[in-house]
């Protein structure tokens, strides 16, 4: 059941803010406190100790009060308290005692030590190995375990470049002394190749968590609060003490550009019915440049777009231009300095799309490779107080590790990261 420990200690506040409680928050003004209440089992558990202090001192320094306050459900708050009046030794071990509680209380209170949204390369590693440690771990997925580079990333994507040379091997071969016969290419075969090796790799990322005992959900995940995590396909929430967020980024559908919804991004690219013969990719990343080559090398009549002087902006500059090159030698044409400005499906199914410096170019596919975003919309960061920049991307410390928090930058620590 979920579970949120909230501390209020007259005049002790300060003394139990360490790691351990500095998630806890007094909410309660002691005044209003009528008699103490013990709600939930970690509480009782909590309160046995708690009564267990030692005995008052003849010569009481001050007296403290410590009150923790279990909710079963956000909202329904229930208090208990501890007033013992104590000299300063008594005090101090009164409170490392509340301490130790606290701690208790904390990781028993949340269904999970840790919950992961998102099963990519980040969230199942993050998972697994919280898992190995001990940790109780939940991880959602919405779509496939392995995410983007097993399922439309660096896997497949190495696949069909390692398919899409042996056109090239095919002709070197001859120069060896080989007589390599009648050479066809079946698209639809190697998609199901694909499509097998990537269901394999699915089920070791899947089994991997399972073995190490994390708990696997196959649903979208929102977070409600902090610690609240609604499972969508479920619709239940499941609470956590620490919640990563893995949920990795998409491709930009770039929704300005006129007859974008008739263009694909490398998701599709990978899945299409038929293989096209002809094809327009926008964007001069690696990843235009990848799928440039891959359906070059399967024999698609390519041309490349990009704004730029030369594409693989950032990489090596000999390099970019040795591949610009080697690529237009190969039969790739390149247009640079030039972008799409519309494009138009015709009534044959082909498409035609006009560029800024003149061009029209006819081709049975328009891909778009012009960047990806960071996939953290509709995820409910708001509700938890979690600050993202304008392109909606999780602001993070130096370490890249834990996301900076709105409401609590000044409340918190002086770097607003919690
Ligand atoms: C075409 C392409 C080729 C690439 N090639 C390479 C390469 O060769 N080498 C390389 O190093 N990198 C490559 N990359 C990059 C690599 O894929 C990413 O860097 C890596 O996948 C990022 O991992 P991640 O765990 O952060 O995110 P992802 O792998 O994107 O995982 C995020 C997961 O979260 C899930 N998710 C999102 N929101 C929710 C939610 N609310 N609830 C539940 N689940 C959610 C998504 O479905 C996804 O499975 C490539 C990327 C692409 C697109």
């Amino acid at each position: 059941m979920t579970r949120a420990a909230e501390i209020w200690a007259n005049g002790i506040s300060r003394d139990l803010n360490d790691n351990s409680t500095n998630k806890l928050r007094g909410v309660i003004d002691t005044t209003k406190v009528q008699m103490p209440v013990v709600d939930a089992a970690p509480a009782a558990a909590a309160a046995k100790p708690a009564a267990k202090a030692p005995a008052p001192s003849p010569k009481p320094d001050r007296p403290i009060t410590a009150l923790l306050i279990v909710s079963s459900k956000p909202g329904a708050i229930r208090a208990f308290s501890c007033s013992v009046p104590c000299l300063y030794v008594a005090r101090n071990f009164c409170l490392r005692l509340c301490r130790h509680v606290l701690k208790e209380i904390v990781m028993t209170a949340y269904d999970y030590d840790l919950f992961v949204i998102g099963g990519g390369s980040g969230g199942v590693r993050a998972g697994r190995v919280a898992a190995s440690l001990g940790k109780r771990v939940g991880i959602a997925e919405e779509f496939r375990y392995g995410g983007t580079c097993v399922i439309r990333g660096c896997v497949p994507k190495k696949l069909y470049v390692y398919a899409s040379q042996f056109s090239e091997h095919f002709e070197d071969a001859e120069g060896y002394g080989w007589t390599v016969g009648e050479r066809s290419f079946d698209w639809k075969k190697l998609v199901a190749a694909k499509e097998k090796e990537i269901t394999r790799l699915e089920g070791l990322y899947r089994r991997g968590l399972e073995n190490n005992k994390a708990e696997v959900f196959d649903s979208r995940a929102e977070l409600v609060d902090a610690h609240t995590v609604r499972l969508v396909a479920s619709d239940k929430t499941v609470t956590a003490e620490r919640i990563v967020i893995a949920t990795g980024g998409v491709a930009n559908a770039h929704i300005s550009l006129p007859g974008y919804q008739h263009c694909i991004s490398s998701n599709e690219a990978f899945d299409l019915e038929e293989l096209p013969r002809s094809m327009l990719i926008a964007g001069g990343g690696y990843i235009a440049v990848e799928f440039a080559n891959i359906f070059h090398g399967l024999g698609v009549d390519v041309t490349l777009i990009y704004r730029g002087k030369e594409i693989l902006s950032r990489f090596d500059h000999d390099m970019r231009q040795g591949l610009h090159k080697a690529m237009v030698e190969k039969g790739v044409r390149i247009l640079t300095t030039d972008v799409i400005e519309s494009v138009e499906k015709r009534a044959e199914g082909d498409l035609v799309a006009r560029t800024k410096n003149g061009e029209t170019i006819t081709a049975d596919q328009v891909m778009l490779a012009l960047g990806r975003d960071p996939n953290t919309k509709g995820l409910g960061l708001e509700k938890a107080g979690v600050a993202v920049d304008h392109a909606g991307a999780i602001i993070v410390d130096d370490f890249r590790a834990r996301a900076r928090r709105i409401s609590l930058r000044s409340a918190t620590s002086p770097t607003g990261y919690s």
